[in-house]
This record gives structure tokens, sequence and C-alpha cells, in this order.
């Protein structure tokens, strides 16, 4: 495509190439590059997420319209089993998805990294991605439990490498209530390390009629419920991430009262496992579209379909279409990758005024959600 931009009081004409949006933060260019210029970034009007498909770990990049990105997590190491250690960039799995990712949105850069939480399938493609891009700078809950290794063989050892990585950058030891440094957006940090925000955000804090209980005890109890979560907000349009968070930080948020407010795209507590499927939540935020970042055969289990099945208000999809016994699978249109032989992301692109398309990046398929 050709576009007009002007840069100062110069006209340059600029090729780009479909999804390849120039978003460095360089400074302003002198020479005005054929196909990737900062200066793209100030036409660029949306914020963009892509969901980066990990078979069931987590990596979410999120590009600003000011061109600063923000990463959730990197996938799994190595091949991409919990197992796997870090090896040869060239050939990791995940971190060559998500290099491929932050190639497609023109970022020469990671600005930001958040780790939710430190199990191999969130934070296991990290080394080998920061080998393929520069990552600057690091926000997460600090360390560990003292009984996470015990439960997850191997998270020290990732642990020990991330942090030898992390003392190369900048660090942020995030705490609920916290406001990151990312510009062009508004994001709260709403639980982290165990904790959660005590007091509603603004405009939130209505009591929740649909609590019932203690909500669903978490699957994993060491790490899980430590997950950094937050919310970010960028004029009108709210996107909820609360990683593996589960049991009581979780229910938490939004019972008795909702703390957390509406938004408009949530991706569903840990993969859409069923201790991610508690009603009460998807009551109070309401979501239009969630997500799952499950994989075939991890994630997505079958409470979590009945929950999104009885909101028929709430679009839902997945980055893979699901074996688990049970599970009801979403329309294959809103599923990402049918069966292992593709890796296909879906990217959000939202606008201020709070509309957004969804699209599948396996088939082009593209759906617009307008205010
Ligand atoms: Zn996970």
């Amino acid at each position: 495509m050709k576009r007009k931009i002007a840069i100062g009081l110069v006209a340059a004409t600029v090729i780009t190439t479909t999804g390849l949006t120039a978003r460095s933060l360089a400074g302003a260019p002198t020479v005005v590059s054929a196909v990737v210029s900062p200066a793209v970034a100030a036409a660029a009007k949306t914020l963009d997420l892509y969901f980066i498909d990990v078979e069931g770990g987590q990596a979410t990049l999120i590009v600003t319209p000011a061109g600063e990105s923000f990463l959730i997590d990197a996938g799994f190491p190595g091949d991409g089993t919990f197992n796997s250690k870090p090896g040869a960039p060239e050939q990791a799995r995940d971190a060559q998805r998500v290099f491929a990712a932050a190639r497609d949105a023109g970022l020469t850069q990671i600005d930001h990294l958040m780790l939710t939480h430190y199990h191999g399938d969130h934070m296991g493609g990290v080394m080998e991605l920061a080998q393929l891009i520069p990552i600057r700078g690091f926000i997460d809950h600090s360390a560990p439990s003292a009984e996470a290794e015990v439960v997850v063989p191997g998270t020290l050892a990732l642990y020990d490498a991330y942090v030898a990585l992390r003392a190369k950058g900048t660090h942020i030891d995030a705490k609920p209530g916290d406001r990151l440094p990312i510009k062009g957006v508004d994001v709260v940090v709403l639980a982290s390390g165990g904790d959660v925000i005590t007091k509603p955000l603004s405009g939130a804090g209505q009591p929740n009629a649909a609590c019932t209980g203690d909500g669903v005890p978490a699957q994993e109890k060491t790490e899980n419920p430590r997950s950094t979560a937050i919310r970010l907000q960028y004029g009108k349009f709210a996107f909820l991430d609360v990683g593996d968070l589960s049991g009581p930080p979780l229910f938490a948020l939004t019972c008795p009262a909702n703390l957390i407010g509406q938004a408009d795209v949530y991706l569903i507590a840990h993969h859409g496992g069923a201790d991610g499927s508690d009603p009460s939540l998807f009551a109070a935020v309401q979501p239009r579209v969630a997500i799952m970042n499950n994989g075939p055969r991890k994630g997505a289990q079958a409470k979590t379909f009945a929950t999104l099945k009885a909101m028929p208000s709430i679009d839902a999809w997945q980055l893979h279409r699901t074996l688990n016994p049970g599970a009801e699978n979403m329309a294959d249109e809103r599923i990402a990758n049918l069966d292992e032989s593709t890796s296909a992301y879906i990217k959000v692109s939202a606008d201020t005024d709070g509309s957004f398309t969804v699209s599948n990046g396996r088939t082009g398929f593209k759906k617009s959600y307008r205010r």
C-alpha cells in the first residue's frame, strides 16, 4: 500500500507492506526508509494485541499507538515442553513465534517484558527471545515462592537464567495498584505475588450478585495464584490479562464486589482451565470477547466452555481447537489453529472509542465489535 505521510514540512511517500508498520523508538528520522519509518507510528491509530500461539503457554504482544511495545510472557523454552531447556534461538519454537509477531509489528526492540509468573510455559522463551530482539525493561513479582521448585521442578533454573538477563535492563517489582510506565495506555496492576488490590478502581466497586461460595480452588497453588495481573485502558477500550491467576486472589478481584470494572477483551485465566471458569468474574467484567490461550490438550476445559455457552453476550475465541473430553469448541472461524500444523495468532486492533476488530491469523477472518 502507498501512503502519504507528512514529516515536518516535507511530504514523503512511504511504501509499507501489510502489517509492517514501523514503531521503533529510535526518534525522528532524517532519512525516509522505503519500508520502515518511525514516522508511520504517528499514523497508526490502533492499539494492537497479538495473542501468539505458544501451544498452551502465554505470549501476548501489545503495541501502543505511541509506538511502545509491551510483551506479556514469552512461551516455552526450546522445543516447547515443560522439560525443555533454553537453547539455540534459531531453533526455539516459541521465541521464534514471538519474534515473528514483533517483526510483523515493525518492532526493533521489546520496551517492556512482563512475566506473569515463573512457570516454563510463560518465562521459558525469554532467554532465547532476548538473543533475537533486545528487551529493555522487565516487570514481574520479583521471585517465585519457596515451594515453586517442589511443585514444578526446573522453575529455579529458569528463574536464575532470567535474573541474569533481567540485571541487564530496568526492573519493576510490580505491586497491586501500581501503574506501569507504558506510553499511550493506562496499565494498572491488579494482583502480584499473591496480593491483590483492596480498593476498587475508579468507577468500580459494585456488589457482584453472581458470587457464590469461595470460587474455584487453584489447580496449582504455588505460582499461579501469585500471577501478576493487569488491566490496560486505551481510550474507552479495556483489556484484562490475569495470567494464570487462580484460587482466592482471582476470586477477590470480582467477589464480593467487582474491584476491576469491565473490560472489552479478557484473556481467560489459566488458559481456560476449570479454575478460570467461575461465572462470577465473567458476569462482573462483561467482556465482549474472551480469548483462550489454550493448546490442543492444555487449558480449555469443559467447565469453561459451559460457562461461556451460558453467556451468549460473550464471543469466545480460541488459539487452538481443543481435544479435551466434554469441551465444546467454538466455531472454526474463531479458532486460530485447528491442529498443530499451523501456529497462527489472534490479533485485536482497538480504537480509542472502544470499538475493535479481532482477526484470525490462519484464515484472515475478521470480526468487528462496535460500541
Ligand atoms: Zn500457564
